[in-house]
């Protein structure tokens, strides 16, 4: 089973004919919303892989039908606390051509508390895997006790903090990373990947597919090739997927190479959340 510590927003996604300058006020010529955020994202993407996923997070009472519509992607939702803050929201605006500009507001993803946290992971058994992402405050915490019951540790420094990921360091069994945030670690360690003392460390590469650095060495892994028109999700599906084909018994390699798939077929769509695509429609694609 797999504990995830993270964020829920709600995006709203605005298309407006440029986007606005200083003063500016701007009539947007249409309006969506949905579910978002690196955490959500993940957890639907570990559940459409057939795990079974427990979302640790905070939404506000103007966020409840985001805890629904997680449930309905079949996550576990109890440890979904509601509590007196806005349930996190990306505003997102949309130029015609596609250029965006977005405010983001944390809202309830950073106000978890540890018994929040701790109640969740004092239901983990030693088998399960703790998820997390850098959106929630409280990961040091949840590494910590995740850590003394056992479970495997999984990290996926974005966005990036190097604040953040130097106090988690010792605590991580897998580090999930992309290209820029790999750039941003060396500079602000010093430090190559190899030399952090974390077992695995996979750096996804967008096109080329991903990198797999452990004790054995460097394993390079080519992405499936396919049309891509959107890649926004790409790395939480990646990670999701990785995340729950381990906790469904594969060995690394195989989990990458469920994780390419998944990423790969996530970028022939266009949205997030609500477009991450599951177990079947990837045996359709890639058989
Ligand atoms: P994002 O922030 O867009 O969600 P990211 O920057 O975290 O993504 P990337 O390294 O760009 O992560 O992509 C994650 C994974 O998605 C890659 O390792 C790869 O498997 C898959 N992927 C991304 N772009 C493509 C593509 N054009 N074709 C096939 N697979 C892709």
């Amino acid at each position: 089973m797999i504990w995830n510590l993270g964020s829920i927003n709600i995006d709203n996604f605005y298309e407006v004919p440029h986007l606005p300058a200083p003063g500016e006020t701007l009539a947007a010529v249409s309006y969506g919303f949905g579910l978002g955020g690196k955490g959500a994202n993940m957890s639907v993407a570990a559940a459409r892989g057939a795990a079974r996923v427990s979302h640790i997070g905070a939404i506000g009472a103007d966020g409840r039908w985001t805890r629904d519509r997680l449930m309905e992607y079949g996550v576990d939702t109890p440890h979904i606390a509601q509590i007196e803050a806005p349930t996190g929201h990306a505003n997102i605006l949309i130029d015609p051509q596609g250029e965006n500009s977005i405010v983001l507001f944390q809202g309830a993803n950073v106000q978890l508390t540890e018994a929040i946290i701790g109640t969740a992971l004092a239901e983990a058994s030693h088998k399960d895997f703790l998820l997390m992402q850098n959106e929630t405050n409280g990961q040091e915490y949840a590494a910590i006790t995740a850590q003394s019951l056992g479970l495997r540790v999984v990290y996926a420094a974005a966005p990036f903090d190097s604040f953040a990921i130097e106090r988690l360091l010792g605590r991580i069994d897998l580090l999930v990373l992309n290209e820029v945030e790999a750039a941003q670690l060396l500079e602000a360690t010093g430090q190559s990947v190899e030399a952090l003392g974390v077992a695995d460390v996979i750096i996804t590469l967008g096109a080329q597919g991903c990198r797999w650095v452990s004790n054995a060495g460097i394993k390079q892994f080519d992405a499936y090739h396919v049309e891509a028109v959107d890649t926004t999700g790409a790395g939480d599906t990646f990670t999701g997927y990785l995340v729950a084909g381990l906790d469904r018994g594969m060995d690394m390699a195989a989990a990458i190479d469920l994780a390419l798939m998944a990423a790969a077929l996530m970028v022939t769509r266009r949205g997030t959340a609500d477009v991450i695509p599951d177990l079947k429609e990837i045996q359709d694609e890639f058989g």
